[in-house]
């Protein structure tokens, strides 16, 4: 048994899983055959910011449940993120709707999914899937050691169940 808790300059690995309480669907889990708990370095923003003020001071072993209001989640639905283009601006890629997309914008990837396809018309929506929406979480605490100076250089966990780059 690990006397260590969640707070500033750990690694925390956790299991957890996420519903929406607007429909009880459960949008992701780590518990999911195949999947794993995830590892993050405590404050530096890897995670969604609710989520992490609500794991901090939990010991190994602990189960915490809460709500997150979309400003501590995923942030409110921004209109402007909603655009339509040419389907020309697509060029040979095969589009349908539904799809999700990654633009190389100038400053850095954004991901979109197409919404709608209507003749030449396309509609993209570069909102995050759960913006706008209020997030429940079960998490569990596996284990929490401290980070190393290379993973507080990169500002991420790396490792078993953490970010993977050599
Ligand atoms: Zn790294």
């Amino acid at each position: 048994m690990s006397d260590e808790v969640i707070m500033q300059g750990k690694v925390a690995t956790v299991h957890y899983v996420g519903t929406t309480p607007a429909n009880g669907e459960q949008f992701d889990s780590s518990r999911d055959e195949g999947r794993e708990p995830i590892s993050f370095l405590v404050g530096v923003g890897q995670m969604i910011p609710g989520f992490e003020q609500e794991m901090l001071g939990a010991n190994v072993g602990e189960t915490r449940d809460f709500t997150l209001e979309p400003e501590r989640a995923y942030g409110p639905r921004d209109p402007n993120g909603v655009v339509q283009m040419p389907k020309a601006n697509f060029g040979d890629t095969p589009i349908e709707e539904g799809m999700m997309l990654v633009a190389e914008l100038e400053d850095g990837p954004a991901p979109f999914s197409i919404t709608n396809i209507d003749g030449d018309t396309v509609t993209v929506d570069f909102n995050h899937r759960l913006a706008g929406e209020t997030l429940h979480f079960e998490v569990e605490v596996m284990s929490v050691r401290d980070a190393t100076d290379e993973e507080q250089q990169h500002g991420h966990a790396h490792g078993e169940h953490g970010h993977g780059h050599d």
